[in-house]
C-alpha cells in the first residue's frame, strides 16, 4: 500500500494570489478524484507534488519520505500526465517512449523495448505506434501521455484534467485504463467533470480557494443527501424568484426548460418533487455552502 500525505501546504504566487491555503489530506492506493471550480487550486496542487513548483511551507510525505527535502526519492516514483502534454512533431510514438524512457532512467535496452511495447498495448496503440504522436487524435494523444506516465512502473501518478476534448468513446475507454490501473497504485484525478469522479474514484475531495471544502468516498457523501434533493422544472424566466424563495443548488436547461434542484429538509412543495442525489448535488451543495452530514436524528 502507498501512502501520500499531505500536510499544512500552502503556496501564494508572487502577484499574491494564495492558491493553496494549509491544506492537508491522506492518499492511499486507488483513484482519488480532485474536484473544484477554475482556479480552486487543483494545478498547483498537482504540480507541487510532481515536484515542479515549491510550496512556501508545509511537507509531502510518500510512504514516509519527505519528498520536498528529497525530490529524487519521488521522481522515479512518479508519473505525470499534465493538461496540456507538449508532443514532438514528427515523432513516433515508439521513439518518443524510448527517449522518455531512457530520461526516466531504464537504461537497460531489452527491459525498455519489453515495457514499452507492453504499455503500448496497454493503451492500444501498438498498432499506431510507428505514426508521429501529432498525427494522432485527442484520444489517442490522452492515450499516449498515459503511457508515458507509466514509464518506470510509478507508484503514483497525477494526471490534470483528462477528459476534456475526447468522445464518449474515447473518454470510455481512458476511464477503463485509468481503473486498472488504480487497483495498485495511487492515481490522482484532477477534474471539473463530476461524472468522471463518480464513475471513477474510490476517494475524493472539493477544492474551493485554494483549501479542501469537502473530503470523502463519493457514494458516502450522496448518502448524506438522500431525501434532501427536490426537483423541478420552471420557466427559465422564473429563475431568480425561485433563487429568492427556495435554497436552489442548482439549475440547467434541459429540453428548453429549466430543471433546478434544491437541498431542503422537508418537501419544499409549490410542486417540488424529490428525487434521488447524485453526485453533481453534492458538488453544488458544496459550492453553495449548503452541504451538511446528516444528523443523527436523520439516520
Ligand atoms: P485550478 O487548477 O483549480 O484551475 P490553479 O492551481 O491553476 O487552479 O490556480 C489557482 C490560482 O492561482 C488561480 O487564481 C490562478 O490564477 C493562480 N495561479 C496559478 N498559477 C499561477 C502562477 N504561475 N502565477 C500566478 N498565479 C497563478
Amino acid at each position: 500500500m502507498n501512502t501520500l500525505e499531505i500536510k499544512k501546504l500552502s503556496k501564494t504566487y508572487p502577484n499574491g494570489v494564495k492558491a493553496l491555503n494549509g491544506i492537508s489530506l491522506n492518499i492511499q492506493n486507488g483513484m482519488f478524484g480532485l474536484l473544484g471550480p477554475n482556479g480552486a487550486g487543483k494545478s498547483s496542487l498537482m504540480r507541487t507534488i510532481a515536484g515542479l513548483q515549491e510550496p512556501d511551507q508545509g511537507e509531502l510525505l510518500f510512504n514516509g519520505i519527505n519528498i520536498l527535502k528529497d525530490p529524487n526519492a519521488i521522481r522515479s516514483q512518479l508519473g505525470y500526465l499534465p493538461q496540456e502534454f507538449g508532443v514532438y512533431p514528427k515523432v513516433s510514438a515508439y521513439r518518443m517512449l524510448n527517449h522518455l524512457a531512457v530520461l526516466k532512467g531504464i537504461t537497460d535496452k531489452k527491459s525498455r523495448k519489453e515495457q514499452i511495447d507492453s504499455l503500448l498495448n496497454q493503451t492500444n496503440l501498438y498498432q499506431s505506434r510507428k505514426k508521429s504522436v501529432s498525427t494522432y487524435s485527442g484520444g489517442m494523444r490522452q492515450r499516449f501521455g498515459i503511457a508515458q506516465a507509466l514509464l518506470g512502473n510509478p507508484k503514483i501518478i497525477i494526471v490534470d484534467e483528462p477528459t476534456a476534448g475526447l468522445d464518449p468513446e474515447e473518454r470510455n475507454r481512458f476511464h477503463n485504463l485509468l481503473s486498472e490501473i488504480g487497483e495498485n497504485i495511487i492515481v490522482i484525478l484532477s477534474t471539473h467533470i463530476v461524472e468522471d469522479v463518480r464513475d471513477l474514484c474510490t476517494n475524493m475531495a472539493v477544492m474551493s480557494a485554494g483549501q479542501f471544502v469537502l473530503k470523502g468516498e463519493p457514494r458516502h457523501l450522496i448518502d448524506q443527501l438522500d431525501g434532501r434533493i427536490w426537483r423541478k422544472s420552471i420557466n427559465k424566466e422564473d429563475l431568480s424568484s425561485y433563487k429568492k424563495a427556495f435554497p436552489v443548488i442548482s439549475s440547467r436547461l434541459f429540453t428548453g426548460k429549466m430543471q433546478i434542484h434544491a437541498l431542503a429538509e422537508k418537501d419544499p412543495q409549490h410542486g417540488f418533487e424529490s428525487i434521488k442525489p447524485g453526485l453533481e448535488d453534492v458538488y453544488f451543495a458544496v459550492q453553495a455552502n449548503l452541504f451538511t452530514t446528516k444528523s443523527p436524528a436523520h439516520v
